[in-house]
């Protein structure tokens, strides 16, 4: 799905631009970049912001018009900074990112911007099916041009991966409720040894302790960590409620 998406920059004033909005392509898993008439274009800026992604700048495919960038696209999305009467219902990218995703057009898909200071053309956005706004604050809704390209490419990418896109692959499966039981086991043993819990008065402690350690979702090696932890304190017996000293009821 990324590999058939389009991202067309039309007549970009600052080449800078253009290297900013190759970054923010490449770190999204996008590559195709198009060019409609770009002002400056090869230019040092274009490669000293795209940083890394050069090699979408040496690929970008410089035509004339938007009609050429988009001829052979099965879905072509505008953007717009601006709120004005557009013959067009206004989307979100995530909306959009995720009807593109749901239903793939079978072909590529472009997404399009416009130009610094004024955007794209009525011509250019009557050759869109649909245009997209990022929700900006009301007094100032003029973003960056890369920053919006980089917003459009981050939808895309969470609409492909599902919404999963921050979970980590994680190192431990989830601990076993036996392993917790024996962590809760333990660690009332250690409490009530150091004198931190009296069992004679018990109060809440260990439902608020299971309380606080299930919310965590511990895995296999962070119970192994903390079991190993109460195992360095058992050393220590000290039960002050029976030599008379101040006493914790175990209350939380
Ligand atoms: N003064 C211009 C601003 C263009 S900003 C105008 O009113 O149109 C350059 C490009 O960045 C825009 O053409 C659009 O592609 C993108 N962009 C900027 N802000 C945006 C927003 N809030 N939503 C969607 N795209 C935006």
């Amino acid at each position: 799905m990324l590999e058939q998406i389009r991202i067309v920059l039309v007549g970009t004033t600052h080449p800078g631009n253009i290297g900013s909005s190759a970054r923010a392509m490449k770190v999204m898993g996008l590559e195709q970049l198009w060019l409609v008439a770009p002002e400056h274009f090869p230019d040092a800026a274009a490669t000293a912001l795209a940083s890394g992604a050069d090699d979408l700048l040496a690929r970008a495919r410089v035509v004339d018009t938007l009609e050429e960038a988009v001829a052979d696209c099965r879905l072509v999305v505008g953007t717009s900074a601006r709120l004005r009467s557009l013959p067009w219902p206004l989307q979100t990218p995530r909306e959009v990112a995720q009807q593109v995703v749901a239903n793939p057009p079978g072909g590529d898909v472009a997404l399009v911007f416009g130009r610094e200071a004024s955007g794209l053309s009525n011509q250019e956005m009557h050759l869109c099916q649909a245009m997209v706004h990022v929700p900006t604050a009301q007094e100032y809704g003029s973003l960056n041009l890369a920053m919006a390209v980089q917003i459009l490419c981050y939808e895309i990418r969470m609409a492909v991966l599902g919404g999963d896109g921050a979970r980590q692959i994680p190192d431990s499966p989830p601990a076993r409720a036996e392993d917790l039981e024996r962590l809760f086991v333990h660690m009332q043993e250690i409490l009530e040894k150091s004198g931190f819990l009296n069992p004679k008065s018990p109060r809440h402690l260990m439902a608020r302790l299971r309380r606080l350690y299930l919310r965590a979702g511990l895995d296999e090696k962070e119970v192994n960590i903390l079991r190993g932890i109460l195992s360095a304190y058992e050393t220590t017996p000290r039960k002050p409620w029976e030599e008379s000293l101040d006493s914790n009821d175990g209350d939380a």
